[in-house]
């Protein structure tokens, strides 16, 4: 089949790339020409792990381009998927500009039937409202279906290529479904339910997932609190939660807070959706409250211990949203980092994928350092925010003898308090 993405970031690359890898000829596009001649360079402009050899086999085979030319991609297309960016605005609604203004290039472009797919994260009526406007457009035959993506950075080809589910919302055009049902064949083979629904139900589905893994979050982390104040370990705690089949053991490790592209705005997002309902959803503002709040917490820990922080040296491990990404939208990292910054303290941060990201974002008031032991020296303080695997079992000795002072501030709580201890570091974690 014959496939335009419109949107080449972190979902458009990943979705054209996959697409490309089951034998469909694909072309990417996106706006930002600097991206996408890098893209035909044969440059990543995104880390994922997997991605960079699934985008070079297929460029090879002929099979995948990447063009800012969005017309000449969309000519001929059997689907043109929408993966644009859907950022928050002000009142914590979805932005659907970017969608917009890509329906409308679309609507200008087609000459023959098209589907066109949605993969956005984008609020309810959307879909309706990019068909009425294409419909304005154009009197070429389309179908707008909503296709909301649920993979996660990180993980990203191999969630494509083997999804829990993938969900079609439709608008009553059975034909544009059963084109997505074609192309999404060779990923649902193993049995993944293909879910067609009201393109409404669909777009609230994502928003849904979403705010349920944040609310997850947000509730462990408000226990973890808890059991800091009553004596109780949260690891324990979480343990027993956890192994009741009801519950399940993903997303319920404590930490410094959720962040990212989409568990942010897309909480935001529905709650809005819901007050603009005339409903307030109680539960997500809470979501949204504790995991600011959450963020803070970490940094007043700092200042508790380490009293002013100004002049202080303080080593930060940790810098992407997530570990396997370079990813720093909306990180706890940055919150983290310019409170100590705004506390007069010294930073020094190592991320082994984040380093251009960190850059575009702190300049040169942050030392972004080339190792991780690097960082780490003549601080007075560690911290550790994100979970990279290469933090679980570090050279605490070389750590011990780098630092001034051996105080490690652990946000992920990647270590044991009671080894900790005995090493000789002063130890703080989340609710142990
Ligand atoms: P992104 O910012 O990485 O990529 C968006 C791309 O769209 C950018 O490269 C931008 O230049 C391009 N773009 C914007 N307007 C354009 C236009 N008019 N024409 C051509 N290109 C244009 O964003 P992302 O993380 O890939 O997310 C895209 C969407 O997918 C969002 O709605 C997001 O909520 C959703 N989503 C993201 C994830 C994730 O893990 N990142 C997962 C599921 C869903």
């Amino acid at each position: 089949m014959k496939i335009a993405v419109v949107g080449t970031g972190y979902v458009g690359l990943v979705v054209g790339a996959c697409f490309a890898e089951t034998g469909n000829d694909v072309v990417c596009v996106d706006n930002n020409e600097r991206k996408i001649r890098s893209l035909q360079r044969g440059r990543m402009s995104v880390f994922e792990p997997g991605l960079e050899e699934l985008v070079r086999r297929n460029r090879l085979k002929g099979r995948l381009r990447f063009s800012t030319a969005l017309g000449k991609a969309v000519r001929d297309a059997a689907v043109v998927f929408i993966a644009v960016g859907t950022p928050s605005d002000e009142d914590g609604s979805a932005d659907v500009r970017h969608v917009l203004t890509a329906a409308r290039a679309v609507a200008g472009a087609i000459n023959g039937y098209t589907v066109i797919g949605l993969k956005s994260t984008v609020p309810v009526g959307t879909a309706e409202r990019v068909s009425t406007l294409v419909g304005s457009e154009t009197s070429i035959p389309f179908s707008v279906v909503s296709n909301p993506e649920f993979l996660k950075q990180g993980s990203a080809v191999e969630d494509f290529l083997r999804p829990d589910r993938v969900v079609i919302g439709t608008l009553d055009d059975d034909r544009a479904s059963e084109v997505l049902r074609l192309l999404y064949a060779p990923f649902t083979r193993t049995g993944a339910p293909i879910a067609v629904m009201d393109c409404a139900s669909a777009e609230l589905s994502k928003y849904a997932a979403n705010a349920m893994l944040a609310t997850r979050v947000s509730f462990m982390n408000e226990v973890a609190n808890v059991c800091e104040r009553v004596g109780a370990n949260v690891d324990d705690v979480r343990k027993v939660v956890a192994s009741d089949q009801r519950i399940g053991p993903s997303f319920l490790f404590p930490g410094i807070g959720y962040g990212g592209s989409c568990f942010p705005k897309d909480v935001r997002a529905l709650a809005t959706t819901a007050r603009e309902a005339d409903y307030q959803f109680h539960i997500l503002e809470a979501v949204e409250s504790v995991n600011g709040s959450q963020k803070r917490r970490f940094f007043e820990k700092m200042q508790r211990v380490l009293g002013s922080l100004k002049g202080k040296h303080i080593a930060v491990w940790g810098l992407a949203f997530k570990p396997r990404t370079d990813d720093m939208r909306e990180a706890p990292s940055v919150d983290l980092i310019e409170a100590l910054l705004g506390a007069g303290a010294r930073v020094t941060a190592y991320d082994p994928e984040a380093r251009e990201s960190a850059r575009a974002i702190f300049g040169d008031r942050v030392t972004l350092a080339v190792r991780s032991y690097d960082a780490v020296k003549d601080s007075d303080a560690l911290a550790i925010v994100t979970e990279w695997n290469e933090f679980r079992e570090p050279n605490f000795g070389r750590v011990l003898e780098l630092m001034r002072s051996p105080v490690v501030f652990d946000g992920r709580n990647l270590y044991e308090t009671e080894h900790m201890e005995s090493l000789g570091f002063s130890y703080y974690s989340i609710g142990r």
